[in-house]
Order: C-alpha cells, then structure tokens, then sequence
C-alpha cells in the first residue's frame, strides 16, 4: 500500500505520465455498478491511451447503463466474463477505485505481479497499486484525468471532452455539491468551449428520469422514516420492488437524495436489498457527519459527504447498525 497522502500532486502525475508511457497494453477497470465518473473516467483513459499509439481493453464487473451510450469507446466495453482467459496485457489502470475489492471479481484473476496504477479521488483510498495517482480534493477521478491529458500531451477532441465533462457532471450532482470548487467549474467551462454540448447531457443525465425510477420512488417514500428528530432520514427498497418494478441499478441512482434533500436533514440514507439478508446501503450527510468514516466502521468507504457499504442481517439489523453509528454523531 502506497502512503499517498504527502505526495505532491504534480509528482505523482508525472509518474503517472511514465507509467503510461513505458507500457504498451493495458487492462483498464473502474469499481463494480459503475457510474458516470466510474464509465467515464475508464473511457477518458481508453481514449488517451489509444491516442498514444497504445492498446488497451476496457472492462467491468458490469455492463455500461443505456443513458450513457453516447460516450466515445462505449461499444468496446467488456464485462469481467466476457474477458478472454488468454487476454493480453502489460499493465492494470484502476480508476475510481477506493480499494481493491471494489474491481470485483477481476480482482481474482489478476496478477500481483502486474503493474498497476491506481487512480482515484476518494479520501478512503487504502493506496493499493504499484503506482498511484491520487487527490481527493478532486471532485472526480475525471477532473484527475483532464490533468493527466495535459501531462500526457494528448490533443482534446469533443469525444475526450464529453467524457471529462460526464464524470464532473454527475460527480458534483450536476455541479451544486460541495466539491464543486473553483478549478471544477474553469475546467467545464474550457469543456464546453471544446464542444460539450451542457444542456443535452444535463437533460439526460440529470432530469431524465425512467419509469422504473418513479415507481421504486413512489415505495421508498411511502415508507421514509426519521430519527434524531429529523436530523437522520432514510428510505429502503426490497428486491421485491426491484423485481416488480423491473429496476435496474441505475433506476435507483438519485434516490437517496429524496431523503437528503428533505428539510432539516443533515444525513440520508438508503438501504438496498442486493440479495436475501444483504444490504448495500447509499450515505449522504450536508456537513456534520463524516459518511465515510461511518462507512468504513462496516468495510465500505467513499467521501465524506457521499459513501457507500454493504451490511449483511435483516433490514432491521442493518438499518439499527447504521442509524446507531450516525447516532453517535448526530446524537
Ligand atoms: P453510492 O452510494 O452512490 O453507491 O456511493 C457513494 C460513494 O461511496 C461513491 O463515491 C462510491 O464510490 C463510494 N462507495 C459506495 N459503496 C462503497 C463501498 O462498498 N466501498 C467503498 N470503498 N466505497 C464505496
Ligand atoms: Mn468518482
């Protein structure tokens, strides 16, 4: 594990860059149930690789959720079984990986050997890798990679730039959460004078909402519950609703915010069922409770404002545990 903290910035992306540029194949993965930054940032690499004359095979736990098939690369993509058992490659590049583990099941057909760089912005990131590149003051692994493509020399094109700006979208809630710095909003704007169409993306990546979305909508607030009073809201949902409101795991995307969102709320959160007796459950908090650190009391991780963990007991088990240990801040 690498101690990445103290590392300057400008350092690790220069090594980065050598990385890079003393490899020739690369296996580029991003952390399973992908989301935008994740799809984005592992395409963004994609694309630069290619341009450097390099060759590289994109894949993941799952497959690329419809809203984003625009991106440049998408067609490529490959599920962690669709990967050839003889599939050729020099060197790994994680993105958007906080650990390890979160690569899912490719992690069990890895080498330790292989090089790997790590690339990420999430403050829990245990530093796994042989090289890393890591800045949790990032507001997502892209706006790391708008700096790598700098570093690189790589000349941008609308396609690189679709998929930079897609990861700072949807990473920064459509640019309001609290990571939304300075140099995010100076890096969209030079985004968009490089082709990105804003409103187009925002329109289907942030008010478009499925018919599946609405309807798991619908039972979670129907059972939305408080504690603290009202500093703590949360909502579930079952594999029943999943199954019954034929959802897949991008209709759930957004969810938690109903409850964040609600007044004098300082932390939300959602429980999902993903199989009988198991919870993954969605952390948000305004700016009292750090969500990660409640996060990693249960093996998850993520931000301090957005984290994430899986549970194993009943809902009720599950939900007591969390509300106990957000209890001890909000308390
Ligand atoms: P979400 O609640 O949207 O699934 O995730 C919120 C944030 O927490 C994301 O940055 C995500 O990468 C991170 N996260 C979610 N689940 C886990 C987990 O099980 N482990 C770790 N390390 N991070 C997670
Ligand atoms: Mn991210």
């Amino acid at each position: 594990m690498k101690e990445w903290r103290n590392l300057p910035y400008e350092q690790m992306l220069k090594a980065a860059t050598a990385f890079i540029q003393k490899h020739d194949r690369f296996l580029i993965v991003s952390h399973v149930n992908p989301d935008g930054d994740a799809i984005s940032s592992t395409l963004a690499v994609a694309y630069m690789l290619k341009q450097l004359g390099k060759t590289y095979i994109a894949v993941n736990e799952d497959d690329i959720p419809e809203r984003f098939r625009y991106l440049w690369g998408y067609e490529d993509w490959l599920r962690t079984e669709q990967l050839p058992p003889d599939a050729v490659y020099d060197a790994v590049i994680s993105v958007d990986c906080a650990d390890y583990a979160r690569i899912g099941t490719l992690k069990d057909r890895l080498s330790p050997a292989t090089p790997h760089l790590n690339i990420d912005h999430h403050s829990t990131n245990n530093g796994f890798g042989s090289e890393v590149l890591i800045r949790e003051e990032a507001a997502a692994t892209a706006e790391i990679l708008d700096d790598l493509a700098d570093f690189l020399g790589v000349t941008w094109s609308k396609d690189l730039a679709d998929c930079i700006y897609t990861g700072l979208l949807t990473d920064t809630g459509g640019f309001r959460y609290s990571n939304t710095s300075p140099a995010v909003l100076r890096k969209a704007s030079r985004l968009v004078e490089r082709g990105v169409q804003a409103s187009e993306l925002a329109q289907c990546l942030l008010e478009q909402i499925t018919s599946a979305h609405v309807q798991l909508l619908q039972r979670a607030l129907s059972r939305l519950a408080f504690e603290f009073d009202g500093k703590l809201a949360w909502i579930y949902v079952t594999l029943q609703d999943i199954a019954e409101t034929k959802a897949s795991n991008e209709d759930l995307e957004g969810l938690v915010n109903y409850p964040k969102n609600i007044e004098g709320v300082e932390t939300g959160m959602l429980l999902k069922e993903v199989s009988e007796g198991v919870y993954k459950a969605s952390l948000r908090s305004h700016a009292i409770v750090d969500v990660a650190k409640v996060a990693q009391q249960f093996g998850g991780g993520g931000h301090k404002r957005a984290a994430g963990c899986t549970i194993e007991g009943t809902l009720q088990e599950a939900a007591e545990q969390l509300v106990k240990e957000v209890g001890l801040v909000l308390k």
